[in-house]
């Protein structure tokens, strides 16, 4: 059991050795694997691909042959690979009646709050328009110091970013062993991983090393792997160069399954709850409080009063009118436009601002305190 199956949202990283072929996209493989996705997209469930390829690609439009390129030739190779990437994914998905949505990200996109925020935003909405968002690093204007270079890691953090609960790592190996299975006849395909010990991350880096021929390795996918783990997010490895690798996973064929901490919605709670740094607080009534604790979200007409300074989407206190702290959420408006709203009824924040978020703090956004049994 992997969870496939049943899981709500997915992303499926694709490597660039199956996208890209000899002399352009591999457009079998990709016809052959749009129809395993569509598969999983008409019983309702939300894919989305992380793909790489677009410097395997632009180095053969560009006429690159095999040498090593120094950084600007790939980045020149990105940008004109990644029209190529993007032609060949809308080719594939289209006769399935699914819509591929190009989203170019940088690691600051992961990594600063606001950022976050917003391609969140982005990402769930085209989730739930039905279209199939196609991720890559933004690999033209990221320089090194501030790039993943591995789209293993970088689709581990959108998995956490859109709270997906299955993240499959597509790769060259069925999974991971406990030594070299090309060299070492008694090396074995661990089934399922549940805690990823050190012996597990020395396995990776050490005999499996070079398992993978992507700039990712085994070593970048049990990082990945350890990103979504702490995100409730369960990471499937197996091999990608077969027509239909979704469908294998679910026939039980070989993989390995490294499960989830927690749910990945509680692993975004957790996250609000305890990592951040919280930068103001809103004083709610108790009618608020009471709605909040029936798992509704914080409407602005509860709120009594702001304090501190605050950006929108940052961490802000929730305290009750007893002054006790019964929460944590992440703001939708900033500090000075939530004072301007303190107290308005939801209909009346527009004609305030001339814009409207919606609630002060949204329910998903929320991490109540657990409550003493007082
Ligand atoms: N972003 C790179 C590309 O599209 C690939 C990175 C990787 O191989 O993981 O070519």
């Amino acid at each position: 059991m992997t969870g496939l199956d049943r899981a709500r949202r997915i992303v499926v990283k694709v490597g660039s050795a199956l996208v890209a072929g000899e002399a352009g996209p591999d457009t079998a493989w990709l016809a052959a694997f749009a129809a395993d996705l569509a598969r999983l997209r008409a019983r309702g469930q939300q894919v989305l691909v992380v793909s790489s390829g677009s410097i395997a690609l632009g180095r053969h439009r560009l006429g690159m042959g095999r040498r090593k390129l120094t950084l600007p030739e790939k980045q020149a190779c990105a940008a004109a690979g990644q029209s190529a990437l993007m032609r060949a994914w809308e080719e594939a998905l289209e006769p399935h009646g699914l819509t591929a949505a190009q989203v170019l990200i940088t690691k600051n996109d992961t990594e600063m709050r606001r950022r976050w925020l917003n391609a969140h935003a982005t990402l769930s909405t085209l989730l739930s328009l039905g279209v199939v968002p196609v991720v890559n690093e933004n690999d033209t204007v990221v320089t090194e110091e501030i790039r993943y270079g591995d789209n293993d890691r970088l689709a581990a953090r959108v998995a956490q970013m859109i709270g997906a609960e299955v993240l499959v790592l597509l790769s060259d190996i069925d999974g991971l062993y406990t030594a070299d299975p090309r060299s070492d006849p008694a090396a074995r395909r661990l089934p399922r991983i549940e805690r990823l010990t050190p012996e597990i991350e020395a396995m990776a880096g050490g005999a499996n090393a070079a398992a993978g021929v992507g700039t990712g390795g085994m070593a970048t996918k049990i990082m990945a792997a350890r990103i979504a783990q702490s995100a409730g997010c369960a990471t499937i490895i197996t091999l990608g160069r077969r027509p239909a690798p979704l469908a294998a996973i679910e026939a039980g064929e070989a993989a390995t399954v490294i499960e989830p901490a927690l749910s990945a919605a509680a692993a975004y709670k957790a996250w609000i709850a305890g990592s951040l740094a919280t930068a103001g607080a809103l004083v709610i009534d108790d009618g608020a409080a009471r709605a909040l604790a029936g798992g509704k979200s914080l409407l602005a007409a509860g709120v009594k009063a702001v304090s501190g300074r605050f950006d929108k989407g940052d961490a802000v206190r929730i305290i009750d009118e007893a002054g006790r702290e019964i929460g944590r959420g992440l703001a939708r408006y900033d500090s000075a436009d939530a004072e301007k709203i303190c107290g308005l009824k939801s209909g009346a924040i527009e004609a305030a601002l001339g814009f409207t978020y919606g609630p002060m703090v949204h329910a998903d956004d929320l991490a109540l305190a657990a409550r003493a049994s007082a």
